[in-house]
Parts: C-alpha cells; sequence; structure tokens
C-alpha cells in the first residue's frame, strides 16, 4: 500500500504565514515587523558593500568549483576566530577546531547531534527561545528542559537559570544565546556571564552557545564577552556561529561549528563527527557566501568597510531603542526597558487580542508572541508603531 499518506499535515511556519498576511494588506503604510532581518531606514535589507566587493573578486578570481570536502572552506572557518575568541588566543592554545555548515541552523542541527551521539540525552534552555532550538531536538530525541529566561521585570532570571542548573543530572547540556537573545533582546549582563560561567563550570554541563547576532548588539567585542567567560571555565564547549545576520547574507547560509575541548589530541576525532554528520546531512556546504566572507576577511580595507557597516547597522538599532524607550509608558504597556535590550528583537506584551488589533485597525504585523523586529521601525513610522501601541494597549 502507498505509505505516503500516512504523513500529517505539519503546520506553517508562523513567521512566513506572517509575511503572506502582510504582502496582502493594501495598506500603503502598513509595517512589517515580523520577520528577523535587519532593515535600513529605507525599510530595505541591503547587500552589505564590502560583501559585495568581495563578491565581485571572487567572480573575477575564482578558477574552480570543484569539491572542498564536508568542512568547507577552512579558510573561512580560521579567519573569523579571532573575532569570536578573541585576537589574543584565536584557538585557545590549539583547543579549537572548526568547519563550516549552512548558516547558523546547520551548525545547531551538527552540534546537536554531535551531543547525541556523544551520549548526552536532554539540552536544558531558556525559554522563550527561538524555535528552532526546541525543534532541533525534538527531530534528533533530545529531551529539552526549560527555564525563565527573564522575569517580569524585564532582566534575565538568574534564579531561573541557577536552579536549572542546581538541578541538572548527568547527560545534560546547556543551549545559551551569547548575545541578542531571539525573542527577547534580554542578553545577561558581564557580571551575570561570570556568574554563569561558574555555575556551569561547577556543575560540569557541558555549554553549547549559539552566537548568531555577533556585532549587532553592542559591538563585536563585547557581544562575545559572554563566550568567551564561558569558555576559559569551562574544559569543552560546542559554538554555533552564523554570519547571516552581520554580514547580511541570510540566504546563502553561511556558519560555522567549533568545538573546544581540553585535550588538543582529540580535536581531529571529535571533529571527524561533525564531518561524518555533515557527510550524511547536506555533504558539503554551499561555498559562496562563505568565500565571501572569507574575502573580506582577508583584506583590510574590505574588513574595515564591513566592520563600519555593521556600526551603522547596530547605531540604527541602538536609535530606535531609543525612541522607543523614551516614549516611556504607552496606553498599556512601557516601552522603557526596550532601550537596554539588543540586538533586532523585543518583546512587547501585548496581549493575543492586541496583537490582532494591530494587524488589522493599523497594519502593523508582529509575531503572536508579541515579538517585533525593531529595524522595521524607521523615522517615517515610528511615531505610527508608538500612537497605534497607545491606541490598542490603552
Ligand atoms: N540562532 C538564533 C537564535 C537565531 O535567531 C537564528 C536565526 O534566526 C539562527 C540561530 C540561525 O540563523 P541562520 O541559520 O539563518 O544562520
Amino acid at each position: 500500500p502507498a505509505m505516503l499518506s500516512n504523513l500529517q499535515q505539519q503546520p506553517a511556519d508562523a513567521l512566513l504565514a506572517l509575511i503572506k498576511l502582510f504582502d496582502a494588506d493594501p495598506r500603503a503604510d502598513k509595517i512589517d515587523l515580523g520577520v528577523g532581518v535587519y532593515r535600513t531606514g529605507q525599510g530595505d535589507t541591503p547587500v552589505f558593500g564590502a560583501i559585495k566587493a568581495a563578491e565581485r573578486k571572487l567572480v573575477a578570481e575564482q578558477d574552480s568549483k570543484a569539491y572542498l570536502g564536508p568542512e568547507g572552506d577552512m579558510g573561512f572557518v580560521t579567519a573569523l576566530m579571532p573575532y569570536i575568541f578573541g585576537k589574543a588566543s584565536p584557538d585557545m592554545g590549539g583547543r579549537i577546531e572548526g568547519m563550516q555548515t549552512p548558516g547558523g541552523t546547520g551548525s545547531l542541527r551538527l552540534a546537536l547531534a554531535m551531543v547525541k551521539r556523544a551520549g548526552y540525552s536532554r539540552v536544558i534552555v531558556g525559554k522563550p527561545s527561538w524555535p528552532n532550538h526546541n525543534q532541533i531536538c525534538a527531530d534528533l530525541g533530545l529531551a529539552v528542559s526549560e527555564f525563565n529566561h527573564a522575569g517580569a521585570d524585564g532582566k534575565p532570571d538568574m534564579d531561573a537559570i541557577r536552579a536549572a542548573v542546581a538541578g541538572a543530572a548527568e547527560g545534560d547540556c546547556i543551549l545559551l544565546h551569547g548575545c541578542c537573545h531571539n525573542p527577547t533582546g534580554i542578553d545577561y549582563s558581564n557580571a551575570q556571564w561570570d556568574e554563569i560561567a561558574g555555575l556551569i563550570a561547577e556543575a560540569k554541563l557541558l555549554p553549547i552557545i549559539d552566537l548568531a547576532y555577533q556585532g549587532l548588539g553592542l559591538g563585536m567585542e563585547e557581544d562575545a564577552y559572554g563566550l568567551r567567560r564561558v569558555l576559559v571555565a569551562v574544559p569543552e564547549a560546542l559554538i554555533a556561529y552564523s554570519c547571516d545576520k552581520n554580514f547580511g547574507l541570510y540566504r546563502d547560509r553561511v556558519g560555522a561549528l567549533y568545538a573546544m575541548v581540553s585535550d588538543p589530541t582529540e580535536l581531529g576525532r571529535i571533529m571527524s563527527n561533525g564531518h561524518n554528520l555533515a557527510r550524511a546531512s547536506w555533504s558539503q556546504p554551499p561555498d559562496h557566501g562563505a568565500a565571501a566572507v572569507r574575502l573580506v576577511l582577508e583584506d583590510e580595507t574590505l574588513t574595515a568597510q564591513w566592520l563600519d557597516e555593521l556600526d551603522q547597522m547596530r547605531d540604527r538599532m541602538r536609535q530606535v531603542r531609543a525612541i522607543l524607550a523614551a516614549a516611556g509608558k504607552v496606553g498599556g504597556v512601557d516601552l522603557a526597558p526596550v532601550g537596554g535590550q539588543n540586538g533586532l528583537f523585543s518583546i512587547i506584551p501585548f496581549t493575543p487580542d492586541q496583537v490582532q488589533e494591530m494587524r488589522s485597525r493599523h497594519g502593523i504585523y508582529f509575531a503572536g508572541s508579541g515579538r517585533i523586529n525593531v529595524a522595521g521601525l524607521t523615522t517615517a513610522n515610528i511615531q505610527n508603531f508608538i500612537d497605534a501601541t497607545a491606541e490598542v494597549t490603552g
């Protein structure tokens, strides 16, 4: 008998469904605060100038597209390391090795498949989190144990993470957002990272750190503080990195997985599992975007241009956050905490009905959770958003 018909209908991705709703709305002043891409003050998501220049160079100079292997472009993987792990010790004395992956998602998929293969059975993760964290764990048969990421005061809930780590069992690992927490925008302070690093080390938990927005929060170095702090405290860790936001490469799928181990002689054996899992999944990562990143990082002028473009992105998001924060109490919600949050996202405590009213009455679209993409706001539409929020929540 034909069995494909056994497959059940799966829910559509809520954010992709939201794009369709937005597109179908005829109002000229509608606002899209849904999908997670950066937008300029004109509402565009342009290709970085530094990437355009690198792509031109790639077209002119690349003489082969022959296979590279499951690890991808190792020049790209190595060139990123000083930015992630610090210029002083980019490989922690030979303890870190990486491989290229299709985006941060590919990296997370490999990291979680590796921990599963290593015998871990449960992942501790703050809630809410990026939905794909749970989805990948479920698909791999890893249990998830959730703790509250933030409290009602809009600050990280330190008691919750303390309790989660204290309650950890053998076979647990912990998945943390390195910066620009998605969806809340609520990041740990440096002092909180210091404590968390100690907690994880003491509990002998394996950390998996998801760094998908380096440079979009407070700066390239500042956004790496937590990751680096954890790495000096623990013997082993996995790092899932994405270049899709900080190089604007979204659909080109650029990321890397790094493993840090205590004994450098074990690195080859451990990473051979990443290679072998990649081989069984996508075989080899797509080359183009990673090659463009490598060309940017190999060229001082292009590197400076990239960092400058990234600074402009971050400054714009900080300006939007400052305007929302200055509006303070608006109707029934307080926008002040948005100013101290980082990255593309914040959660505004709209009720589900209010989310619908923002859409139907004002043409302002964002996720049902109240997560807004702050980069969707511009000088042209931010007052509309504030007024609509006041009206709908008042
Ligand atoms: N991790 C988090 C927290 C994210 O928000 C995202 C993207 O939205 C990713 C990882 C993966 O990004 P990508 O696979 O597009 O590189």
